[in-house]
């Protein structure tokens, strides 16, 4: 680790070492299905499994091979975030909208570990718990505050951690505590992915690969969906591409802002620094807009950080460089490390950074994750198979019904992005001064 740090030199996910995604083969266009999906992630794969288990003839289409898109390539991080926070949520809902968010996010963590169990998924879950790091006291009191109302009225094993405690859970300096969760853990994100399409190929779900929909238009009671092959006639159509959607669904596409987040993988480092920086085990994160996640891969031998990527071309350089500055920062030891691996895939925002299931049209449309889809993506898209398949309990969820709003001047190319970003950058800088002067 002395020599000159070398550059990322692979720009594909380190996951992909161990579970690239699968190029399956190509299948004849079914005539007529009961229900086409759009979008082979985790969302579009999870309401395939329970409508094909429920005998539901469905075919699922993708635009890349199953599992390029954000599934493949994320922290695994099974935080289930809601990116407003608690104290947010409750000063814009009330606390009781607040708390039943907070619950259903639990329930949805508790339905990630099910599923993973119950079906035998082999993707590297563990319940480690997360540590969220506060950048001055003044944060650190106001999570404190929060993570003691979870605790309470959630029974979640949350707690805060002082100053003077913090190198039991993260050796750094940078923080002024923190607090923990230990219903969060991590798995691997395209070993999971892959499982979920093992177990729904098995339940009979076509999938399509590299065969986008074009686009969908209503036929009497059902629905004609146009993909590149041909039109195929479907009794239900959900969407699932979130931040990967394209012109095939406009409606969504002027809701949703899809967001490059990026990823690097340091070296191995050697077992002793990995017990030191990170003495658990545990998922990391922290409360800033252009804040950082991070990890220890699942065999514990190197660190995976990500954070947004404001670029807008395909140049890794600069952004790379950020994220190796953020870890740098979080961890001095580290400023001369190797790094492996940096890439990027697409999370989709909206407006009030809350994930939805809507309606509009008769398309049914699971989607909005705000990068913490890997709790959230499996579980709306169960509740979405449940409301095609008429089960209105299973198909409940607090985040229904609503779309969310259309950004003001925007078709798809989100050209106000690097001002947007450099305003959260602004203010992130000042909550800093703020905390630390
Ligand atoms: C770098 C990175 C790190 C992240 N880290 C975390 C994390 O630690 N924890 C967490 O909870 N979340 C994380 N996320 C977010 C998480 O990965 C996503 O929220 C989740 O994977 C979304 O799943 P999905 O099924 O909705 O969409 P995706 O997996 O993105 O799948 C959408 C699919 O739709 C397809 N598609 C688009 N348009 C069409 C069309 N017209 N026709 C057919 N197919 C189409 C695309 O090809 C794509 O495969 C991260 C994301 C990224 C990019």
């Amino acid at each position: 680790m002395l020599d000159a740090p070398r550059p990322a030199r692979i720009a594909t996910p380190w996951w992909w070492e161990a579970a690239p995604p699968a190029p399956l083969p190509e299948l004849p266009l079914p005539g007529r299905v009961d229900v086409a999906v759009l979008g082979a992630g985790y969302a579009g794969l999870s309401a395939a499994l329970v409508l094909a288990r429920a005998g539901r003839r469905v075919a699922v289409f993708d635009a890349m091979n199953p599992g390029e898109g954000a599934s493949s390539r994320n922290g695994g991080i099974t935080s289930g975030n809601i990116r407003p926070g608690f104290a947010t949520i409750s000063r814009r809902f009330g606390e009781p909208t607040a708390l039943a968010i907070e619950a259903e996010g639990k329930t949805a963590r508790e339905f990630l570990r099910d599923l993973i169990t119950s079906e035998g998924l082999d993707c590297d879950y563990r319940l480690t718990g997360i540590f969220k790091g506060a950048l001055g006291f003044d944060q650190y009191d106001s999570m404190a505050r929060s993570t003691e109302v979870l605790a309470k009225r959630l029974g979640v094993e949350a707690y805060a951690v002082p100053y003077h405690e913090q190198q039991g859970y993260i050796g750094t300096d940078y923080y002024r505590g923190g607090t923990v969760r230990m219903d969060v853990g991590g798995l691997h994100p395209a070993k999971f992915h892959a499982e979920l399409l093992r177990i729904t190929l098995a339940a009979g779900a076509e999938i399509h690969a590299r065969r986008p929909v074009t686009g969908i238009t209503r036929d009497g009671t059902g629905f004609r969906v146009a993909t590149s092959a041909g039109v195929v006639a479907a009794g239900q159509v959900l969407v699932c591409t979130n931040g990967y959607t394209d012109a095939a669904v406009p409606f969504l596409r002027r809701r949703l802002i899809p967001v490059r987040s990026r990823m690097i993988a340091t070296e191995e480092l050697p077992p002793e620094v990995m017990a030191r920086l990170m003495p658990r085990g545990m998922m990391m994160g922290e409360n800033r807009q252009m804040g950082f996640y991070y990890r220890p891969s699942p065999d514990g031998r190197r660190i995976l950080l990500g954070g947004r990527d404001g670029s807008r071309k395909g140049d890794p350089a600069e952004p790379t460089q950020r994220l190796r500055d953020g870890l740098a920062e979080i961890f001095p030891e580290l400023a001369r490390v190797h790094l492996t691996h940096s890439w990027f895939g697409h999370v989709a925002m909206n407006r009030d950074m809350l994930p939805r299931l809507f309606e509009r049209d008769g398309v049914l449309y699971a989607t909005g994750f705000c990068g913490s889809g890997v709790v959230w993506a499996p579980w709306l898209g169960s509740r979405a198979a449940h409301r095609l398949l008429g089960n209105a309990s299973e198909g409940a969820t607090a985040f229904a019904d609503r779309p969310p709003a259309a950004v003001p001047f925007y078709r798809g190319k989100p050209w106000f992005l690097p001002v947007l970003l450099a305003g959260f950058t602004l203010q992130d800088r000042i909550a800093w001064w703020r905390a630390r002067r």
